[in-house]
């Protein structure tokens, strides 16, 4: 059995913003007011439901519970995922519950770095993702070095700052399910510098050509790269997914 770990937002569903050309039949599964924050093609969300029953899919997003659950997979794709990492990997749902005995696994490998209370008062006005993490508007003068120091680390885009422990990890939660499946392949796609983790632990992976992760300049010889931008690289990146599943 192959696992397959794919994040979400800009690698399979995308905001109007990131999407690039709209096909007739896109579906959405989110939106803030009338604009769309969370699209796919037909075609992705074919490929998705083949990935659902051919292999352990697993989720692996930074959005909180919350936000995850709002994509509705079940019902908008018929899907259901048995196990889905949120929080960047602070949670472990399975079968839709957090699962504690990750979450405590979490808190011990977390122990050594400074505590969300402490990096909370650092912050001040900062909302914090399940009990794991924090989103702050900006990122002020000195915060990624005094973070550094702390055990935490700090990703910045546009309006987006997350702040979090360096070792709170997609690719330490994907290792987990991986543990408790017994899959012993994995295929990744991500396309932010949080997914780097994530595809360097995968056998094979894949990134968008307009992914941060790309931009950064970061590049693996098992990692492959799009051609397409936006909604087109989330098909491509279904589609390689589900070819990764055919024996070699
Ligand atoms: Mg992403």
């Amino acid at each position: 059995m192959i696992l397959v770990a794919a994040d979400l937002d800009r690698t399979l569903v995308h905001s109007a913003r990131a999407a690039g050309p709209v096909p007739e039949g896109t579906l959405c599964l989110e939106r803030r007011g009338d604009v769309p924050t969370a699209m796919l093609t037909r075609r992705t969300a074919a490929d998705l439901a083949a990935l659902d029953h051919r292999a352990v899919w697993v989720p692996a997003t930074t959005r909180s519970v919350a936000e995850y659950e709002r994509l509705d997979l079940p019902r908008r794709l018929g899907v259901a995922p048995r196990f889905a990492v949120c929080a960047n990997g602070g949670v472990l749902l399975v079968d839709g519950v957090r699962d504690p005995a990750w979450s405590s696994e979490v808190s011990r490998r977390l122990a050594s770095a400074a505590s969300q209370a402490e990096v909370a008062r650092r912050l001040g006005a900062a909302r914090e993702v399940d009990g794991c993490f924090f989103l702050a508007r900006e990122a002020e003068e000195g915060l990624a070095a005094w973070c550094a120091e702390r055990g935490w680390r700090v990703d910045a885009y546009r309006d987006k700052v997350h702040v979090l422990p360096a070792a709170l990890t997609k690719s330490a939660a994907v290792a987990e399910v991986r543990r408790r499946t017994g899959t012993t392949h994995l295929l990744a796609a991500g396309d932010s510098p949080l997914d780097a983790d994530l595809l360097a632990a995968a056998d094979a992976g894949i990134q968008p050509v307009d992914g941060r992760l790309y931009a950064s300049g970061w590049r693996a010889d098992h990692v492959a790269v799009t051609s397409g931008r936006g909604l087109a690289a989330g098909e491509e990146i279904a589609a390689w997914l589900v070819r990764g599943l055919r024996p070699t």
